[in-house]
């Protein structure tokens, strides 16, 4: 089964093509600007894309996928003008620009563990892994080189010029600039958008490289040129994938916020450097979670972040279950409520999976499994694979086969259906007693069971039995 994608670029659903030779497909996506804790709803976008790696694995794509960390700051403006983000959130924590760096890269590290983001990156920097990782994590200050050698050849094949402040890609210079938005991006600056031309010859010219201010000494600064300078907004992204992935490559990916500005640039970066076209094949946009009819935003403050999910009892999982409840292409609005419903649905599921025994496969198992990922395959219809599995597991009466679709319906939607719901999961010997339990109920051995039940008790172990199955908890 081949999979099909909504591309923003031709605008249009189409099927990704397998790379020859069993070659993997090439992914990037935009990863966080590490100056603050990340809120939820970058984690949605996050979330689609960890679906879309999956969905890849499934159905047999192999797949290298590159993820950045924006840890040189972004400039506080929407152009290239004001305050860095990082320094300035390093001053009011009085630490420095690269304390705030590593500790917000940490910690969205661990909430990716936590929502299960299948992303394992080895070795640091990535040169190391010998061209070959399968993850690579890459951090932009670690690849200035990267950027200099794009922003040279940029300037050697007449895109730039320079201002007081900068080397600007001229956007008049690449007829195909903003195609990805469809000239949305132009539209929006004609109603009005303020933008700061400074000396700019376009309003959508952007920098590429910025000289540090003469009478600053900024933390993070190189010299480039004969002069302390530091990497422009966009150009972080289109190096490095190009450096891990080649000059073009299959798929790209963010939140729509980026589609005007961020990836239009980059691919006008790209594709002027190298003359090869398109950058990339297929780009895709994640929707925006929203709360009361606005765009949750790190800047904005106010936002929520996985911690106080956790902080009010939910797992991240719960919050990825949430997550499927719209397709990505569409606004999903944040709700307490909704979290909750959420969570109820996940509980019901993990425990309908302890309650179904060992998994073996059939007909019937692999029957739904063929709709669940045709479902999947159809640009990511999670909700579709959602219903294929609760409809499945209400019509599936052979527990094994029932047990079997859950567990591979786990694996592309990474809903931890099969883990124990505390931090520590049992023991070995109370996990094994446990299943013991589960047999024996499912054979009617009722001493047994009775046997299990008490002797689990003993070691702090409780046992619930529902309708939809049985679950246990610690006292
Ligand atoms: P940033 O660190 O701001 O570049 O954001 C990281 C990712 O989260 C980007 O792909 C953004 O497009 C995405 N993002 C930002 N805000 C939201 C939101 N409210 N809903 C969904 N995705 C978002
Ligand atoms: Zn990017």
């Amino acid at each position: 089964m081949d999979l099909t994608l909504y591309n923003t670029l031709t605008k249009k659903n189409e099927p990704l093509a397998r790379p020859e030779g069993g070659a993997p497909v090439g992914l990037y996506t935009c990863g966080p600007t590490v100056y603050n804790f990340l809120h939820v709803g970058n984690y949605r976008t996050y979330v689609f894309e960890d679906v879309l790696k999956r969905t890849l694995k499934l159905l047999g794509y192999p797949v290298r996928h590159v993820m950045n960390i924006t840890d040189v700051g972004h400039l506080v403006g929407d152009g290239d003008e004001g305050e860095d983000k990082m320094s300035l959130t390093a001053r009011r924590e009085n630490k420095t620009a690269w304390d705030i760096a590593k500790f917000y890269t940490e910690t969205f590290l661990s909430d990716a563990k936590k929502l299960k983001l299948d992303f394992h990156p080895v070795g640091n920097p990535p040169r190391e892994n010998d061209g070959k990782a399968v993850d690579i994590l890459c951090r932009a200050t670690e690849h200035i080189e990267e950027q200099m050698a794009q922003v040279d050849r940029l300037i050697k094949k007449g895109f730039t010029y320079e201002t007081a402040d900068g080397i600007y890609f001229d956007t008049a210079k690449f007829p195909a600039y903003g195609a990805l938005a469809g000239g949305a991006h132009l539209s929006g600056l004609q109603e009005g958008q303020r933008v700061a031309m400074g000396e700019k010859k376009n309003p959508t010219d952007f920098a590429v490289w910025k000289f540090s201010p003469a009478t600053e000494k900024r933390q993070m600064e190189w010299e480039y040129r004969g002069r302390m300078g530091f990497p422009g907004w966009h150009i972080e992204c289109s190096a490095m994938g190009q450096a891990y992935l080649g000059d073009t490559f299959d798929l790209h990916c963010g939140g729509v916020d980026h589609i005007p500005i961020h990836h239009a640039n980059e691919i006008a970066q790209a594709e002027a450097a190298t003359g090869k076209s398109p950058f990339v094949r297929f780009w895709l946009h994640g929707e925006f979670l929203v709360m009361n009819k606005a765009k949750m935003a790190k800047s904005a403050g106010g936002f929520i972040t996985l911690g106080d999910l956790e902080t009010k009892g939910f797992d991240p999982l719960d919050y990825r279950y949430f997550c499927y409840s719209a397709h990505y292409r569409k606004q999903l609005d944040f709700s307490w409520e909704a979290l909750e419903a959420a969570k109820t649905a996940r509980s019901r599921l993990r425990e309908k999976a302890s309650s179904l025994g060992a998994p073996a496969d059939g007909d019937e198992s692999r029957a739904w499994g063929e709709r669940f990922q045709a479902a999947l395959a159809a640009d990511l219809n999670v909700p579709e694979a959602l219903a294929a599995v609760h409809t499945a597991l209400a019509k599936i009466e052979n527990r094994a086969q029932a047990a079997a679709l859950l567990r591979a319906a786990d694996e592309a939607l990474a809903l931890g259906l099969f883990e124990s719901k505390t931090e520590s999961p049992l023991a070995p010997e109370l996990r094994e007693k446990f299943q013991a339990y589960l047999r024996s109920r499912e054979t009617k051995d009722y001493a047994s069971s009775d046997r299990l039940r008490k002797e689990l008790a003993e070691a702090g172990i409780v046992v619930k039995d529902t309708k939809e199955g049985s679950t246990w908890s610690r006292r």
